[in-house]
């Protein structure tokens, strides 16, 4: 066996109605948090209030930063950063999905380092221990960002989607409570669930898995498989939304230890170039042309996956399996409406020739199974453009 390593710092407090514990979690760091979040809605008018109730019953005083966007900018996060530090935030507490998660993480960095978060990304040396505590509530289930090391922030002007990659911003906390994601509306809880499959099937086809990882992701995978298309259909069945939430999580700490592939790698060229491109659209735009570039270079997962989304495949040898697991995963994203393509999504041929060119510049694609160079890139997203 390779060697490993398999860091895993959050403390993770998974269960119904646990955001009830945040009073006495935030208190461990300090009296002062600052709460990021997006602007209120009706589904979260209540969850907003339950928690600044917990918190103010604990005597830690808040300060609310709700001006969180999808695909969160380097804007955003300056604005939280300030109030941040004008408030002596001690503590950050990120609540909904990714984009809240990592507009936190992003906060308690720059509030407390000179420049702004953006100084700040993976292939840096990152931020010092001086980063804010951060307790991680996740409302959508998808990004695992609870459990990551990672913020993902845009840079609008560069028209650059990057991260943070430390193990400074580990969240110290995450809440993992089901029932926070109940209120997710179909669409967001199929393209975040998808997320969740994404980040545990790439983190077990990665050249730099482990067994821990593939152990946990193949656990994943088939809790997707089995519950996704339960809470798609049926957005209040609590026992598969917990299913899921578990999913998610396991895909943030298999994402953590092995790192995603091609699609993370190009979906964040997606997300910088069209940021009305939501995370788990820009996946499912290229999943059908990616498997089929990929599973060749790794018959064995292609085919092991494959059987879970279709056990008749257990009958098949592992080629024919690897090779019909790619229509087993369209099957499934036509079942979660996620059929779509890049010019459904109003990406055009020349974003995508912008899209292809930038497509090394995060190493994910190193990561794959098999290495696309720019030109194949450029192929791939293109059969993307219009599906059938
Ligand atoms: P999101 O946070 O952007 O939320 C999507 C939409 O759903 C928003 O409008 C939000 O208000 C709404 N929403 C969230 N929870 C809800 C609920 N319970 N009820 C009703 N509405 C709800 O979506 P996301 O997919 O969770 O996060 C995407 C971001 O996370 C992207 O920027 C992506 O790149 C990033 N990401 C980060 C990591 C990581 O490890 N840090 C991993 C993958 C993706």
């Amino acid at each position: 066996m390779k060697s490993f390593n398999y860091f895993a710092p959050t403390e993770i407090v998974f269960g119904c109605g646990r955001v009830s514990e945040i009073g006495g979690l935030a208190l461990r760091f300090g009296k002062k948090a600052i709460l990021v979040t997006v602007p209120e809605f009706p589904a979260v008018a209540p969850l907003y209030k339950k928690i600044k109730d917990k918190l103010n019953e604990a005597g830690v005083e808040i300060i609310h930063y709700d001006q969180v966007i999808p695909n969160p900018t380097t804007e955003v996060v300056g604005e939280g950063a300030k109030l941040a530090r004008k408030f002596g935030a001690q503590l950050v507490i990120g609540l909904g999905g990714g984009s809240s998660m990592d507009t936190a993480k992003a906060i308690a960095v720059e509030a407390t380092h000179p420049g702004t978060a953006w100084d700040y990304l993976h292939y840096t040396a990152g931020p010092s221990e001086k980063t804010l505590p951060i307790i991680a509530i996740g409302t959508t289930a998808g990004t695992g960002s609870q459990t990551t090391p990672c913020a993902v922030i845009t840079n609008t002007a560069k028209k650059d989607k990057s991260a943070i990659w430390h193990k400074n911003i580990f969240p110290r906390i995450a809440i993992v409570d089901p029932e926070l994601t109940v209120s997710m509306p179909k669409s967001v809880t199929a393209q975040t669930g998808f997320d969740a499959f994404c980040h545990n099937f790439e983190a077990y086809l990665s050249v730099n898995t482990n067994p821990l990882v593939e152990a946990l992701a193949l656990d994943a995978i088939k809790i997707v498989v089995e519950n996704l298309p339960k809470v798609f259909a049926n957005g209040g069945n609590i026992e598969a939304r917990s299913k899921m939430a578990w999913a998610d999580t396991l895909g943030g700490l298999t994402n953590a230890s092995a790192g995603v592939t091609l699609p993370h790698g190009l979906g964040m060229q997606i997300g910088g170039h069209c940021p009305h491109v939501t995370h788990g659209q820009a996946l499912a735009a290229q999943y059908p042309e990616f498997t089929r570039f990929t599973w060749q270079s790794a018959v064995e997962k292609f085919a092991a996956v494959g059987r879970i989304f279709n056990p008749a495949l257990n009958n098949e040898d592992d080629k024919s399996a690897a090779e019909k697991s790619c229509e087993a995963i369209d099957n499934f994203l036509k079942k979660i409406d996620l059929w779509i393509d890049l010019k459904s999504l109003d990406v055009t041929k020349e974003d995508i020739r912008e899209i292809a060119d930038c497509g090394q510049v995060l190493g994910d694609y190193k990561n794959n199974p098999r290495i696309a160079t720019i030109p194949e890139m450029y192929d791939l997203l293109m059969r993307c453009y219009e599906r059938k």
